[in-house]
């Protein structure tokens, strides 16, 4: 055959295939938006350093974009987020323009937002904290990011890169303060006066509303309460006798306290689930910061190998040493015991952040009100006491923020008890009253 003739043929043959692929009624069309767009990116990666592809890479970031637009439930929406992020965020490296940058960070937030599962969300997470931080200067909530990537993702390549980074804000921090000494202190002392918040450190300005944390709360006290049922769907948490579950009886008095609240009290309370759902652990804190809460309050019940082992526990997040208190915060984690000790390592880092005194003082009222109000008929109340301890759940919330261990579930008459309607009631009720009195507290502070 001569050329000219093998390249008509040749040319015939591509035409073919083009008409040939699949009609679109028969191929899944979300698949092959997807894998299209990927394999272009790809190609287009390495032929041509990004600034020169500037056009083609928009247009490939916007095909991945259409995608969970046109196939919300596609299985392929959390990579096309993670690739839209990513060009754009590339895009901003080389051109500096925040219309890319801004682009890069809506996409990365809906892929750790939708998809916290995905395998794209770690590396994806680091990028968002990475494109807060370094175009928005928005330095507390980079760092809340970087630590949860730490957490969960610790020994992958950015776990670690995230540590570094959250190091490297340390350092900066630490020699901001140093620099601009009194008068800002000073500052931050008349700002602060007035909601009875412990100082914070001084952060770079942030550009993304952070209101809980300049502004002073509101005069008139609490607002509104995220109220968050342990566990759910397919994580029961603990599990006692006859097959009781800790996420139903955490539902069950989360519902009645949320009830209460709206009715008597006029503070909004919002559920991070209403029903028998999984929720990522911190899906449940970013919630409370979305809805800009005044309090973060966790309800679970506690187990124990010990059958005999009861009582009422309160905790707030801070590092401890406590044994007992790590073993319990490595089960309410989903994590092995011994990688608790890389929270405590971002922990350190974050207490500073933390509404600390508030949350030790919230964690007293709702423990106090617990032991004294819970009805004395169906068995002793022990008081186990206000601990601290590595919670992953209150990792990033920034309000005052507890964990309620509501009785143990492995305990035969606490368990049966739990399982009664009225006895929900009883620790319902028992909660309100705590946050009552942590509300007056509150208010009696801010008129000093
Ligand atoms: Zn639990």
């Amino acid at each position: 055959m001569p050329a000219r003739h093998f390249f008509i043929f040749l040319f015939a043959q591509l035409l073919c295939l083009a008409a040939a692929r699949p009609s679109p009624a028969v191929i899944l069309q979300d698949r092959q938006l997807y894998l299209d767009a990927k394999k272009d990116y790809e190609q287009l990666a390495k032929s041509k350093p990004a600034p020169q592809a500037r056009g083609q890479l928009e247009k490939i970031a916007e095909r991945f974009e259409r995608l969970p637009q046109e196939y919300p439930r596609s299985r392929y929406c959390d990579a096309a987020y993670y690739y839209a992020g990513k060009i754009h965020q590339d895009l901003y490296q080389s051109s500096k323009e925040t219309r890319s940058l801004d682009r890069a960070i809506r996409n990365l937030r809906l892929l750790v937002g939708k998809y916290p599962a995905s395998a794209y969300a770690g590396e994806g997470r680091y990028r968002l904290a990475l494109a807060l931080e370094t175009g928005k200067g928005a330095t507390q909530e980079a760092r809340q990011q970087y630590a949860i990537v730490a957490a969960k993702y610790p020994s992958s390549e950015w776990g670690r890169k995230s540590r570094e980074r959250l190091e490297a804000l340390r350092t900066e921090t630490a020699r901001d303060v140093k620099q601009e000494s009194r008068p800002v202190a000073a500052d931050t002392q008349r700002a602060t006066q007035a909601s009875a918040a412990p100082i914070v450190l001084k952060e770079k300005r942030d550009e993304t509303p952070q209101p809980r944390l300049n502004k002073p709360a509101a005069p008139v006290g609490l607002r509104k309460i995220v109220i968050d049922p342990g566990h759910g769907g397919r994580d029961p948490g603990a599990v006692g006798a006859g097959g009781i579950a800790e996420k139903d009886i955490a539902l069950a008095v989360a519902r009645k306290l949320a009830a209460r609240l709206k009715r008597e009290s006029g503070i909004e309370a919002v559920l991070t689930r209403s029903d028998d759902t999984f929720v990522p652990l911190e899906e449940r804190t970013a919630m409370a910061n979305k809805e800009e809460a005044d309090l973060f309050v966790s309800l679970h019940v506690n187990a124990s190998p010990n059958g005999d082992a009861g009582g009422v526990e309160t905790y707030y997040l801070d590092n401890t040493t406590d044994e007992a208190a790590l073993r319990l915060a490595a089960r309410e984690n989903g994590i092995a015991r011994e990688k608790i000790s890389d929270l405590q390592f971002i922990l350190s880092d974050m207490v500073q952040n933390l509404k600390l005194e508030d949350s030790i003082t919230l964690a007293h009222r709702l423990q106090g009100s617990v032991v004294t109000q819970m009805p004395r008929r169906y068995g002793e109340v022990r008081d186990l006491g206000v601990k601290k301890a590595q919670f992953y759940v209150l990792v990033g919330a920034r309000m005052p923020s507890v964990l309620v261990e509501m009785f143990f579930i492995t305990n035969k008459i606490e368990a049966r008890s739990l399982g009664l309607e009225e006895y929900q009631d009883a620790l319902a009720d028992a909660l309100f009253d705590g946050i009552k009195k942590y509300q007056e507290g509150a208010l009696v502070v801010k008129k000093l």
